[in-house]
């Protein structure tokens, strides 16, 4: 029987999965990514684990029906190509398709790691399998991943479901590393919730267990949410405007896919349901009924797993 072959591909570690054809888990694991040498051992190393398990497996990598691997950084999709990564030390476009065509011989298909994390969990973890799902992951930035109709949306360059530079902040108060003011991220994320700290401390609350952490600049969305759920009023009004940010954003996105579920992840998320049931209360007011409808928020469920789920989905819906 032939395997699908899955990479999730970090800056630390490689997540590595074997499936069969019918998507079930035969074997995972992990290696070190070795980043030396502007990241030229990184395929072949992935290509020697999965080499690794061919006796134990009873398979043959070249014999495998398809390659799917998920990098951290952008990714033209239709073409396989990675266009720089500083986590891996690649600078520069490289065609992460071919190069892992031409050391295995197996067909293989390349997407950024928000992307597969998404679909990852659209398919096996917190979206159950529904075909319209969007995964917001909060971490120092707002990534994300738009499935519409069982599939990620890509979009003409590989900017399709980019949440995170969704405009919602229209006083354009924080810089974003797009380049842009006002995005999602510069008021969503752990960087965009101590942006918020900072700046209304600054304003007009300075009665607030944050002080000594904003003035000697070490204050964490962390620290931010446990003085919000302690009653700081700081950190209360951070993380509502915050909450209040993303149902605008998920607003927007309601009335373009309609989703059944949002699907959080990222660290900020373990905030859980003291940050989603501050989101609720801005998102049903703000948005189109019907849209508003059978939507459910989610936690993530797969955990680092799931860029290797999702990269394996691909393989079954863009190779066989
Ligand atoms: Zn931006």
């Amino acid at each position: 029987m032939g395997m699908i072959l899955a990479a999730d591909i970090g800056g630390t570690t490689c997540k590595l999965g074997i499936f069969d054809e019918t998507l079930s888990l035969i074997e995972k694991w992990e290696i070190d990514t070795d980043i030396a040498d502007e990241g030229k051992y990184i395929l072949s190393n992935v290509y020697e684990a999965f080499k690794s398990k061919e006796e134990k497996l009873e398979f043959k990598v070249e014999e495998s029906l398809g390659a799917g691997i998920g990098m951290p950084g952008p990714v033209d999709f239709k073409n396989g190509i990675l266009d720089g990564c500083i986590n891996l030390n690649i600078r520069g476009k490289k065609s992460i398709s071919s190069i892992f065509e031409g050391i295995s011989g197996v067909r293989t298909i390349v997407d950024n790691d928000a992307n597969v994390a998404a679909l990852g969990e659209q398919f096996k973890g917190a979206g159950h399998g529904h075909s319209e799902v969007v995964m917001i992951t909060l971490g120092t930035g707002v990534g994300g991943g738009v499935i519409a109709d069982g599939r990620l949306i890509h979009g003409t360059g590989g900017s399709g479901g980019e949440i995170g530079h969704i405009p919602v902040d229209f006083a354009e108060r924080f810089q974003c590393n797009c380049g842009k003011k006002g995005c999602l991220e510069t008021v969503a994320s752990a960087t965009g919730m101590v942006n918020l700290a900072k700046f209304h401390h600054s304003q007009d609350f300075r009665d607030t267990v944050l002080s000594e952490e904003i003035k000697n600049n070490t204050v964490t969305s962390k620290s931010i949410v446990e003085a919000a759920m302690a009653g700081d009023h700081l950190g209360e009004f951070a993380v509502d405007e915050a909450a209040r940010y993303l149902a605008m954003a998920m607003s927007n996105i309601s009335v373009i896919t309609n989703p059944g579920y949002f699907i959080f992840g990222g660290g900020v998320s373990e905030a859980g349901t003291f940050l989603t049931d501050k989101i609720k209360k801005y998102y049903t007011p703000l948005t189109f009924p019907p849209a508003a409808e059978d939507m459910e928020i989610v936690m993530a469920e797969l955990g680092n797993d799931a860029g290797m789920y999702g990269a394996a989905r691909l393989v079954r819906q863009y190779l066989m």
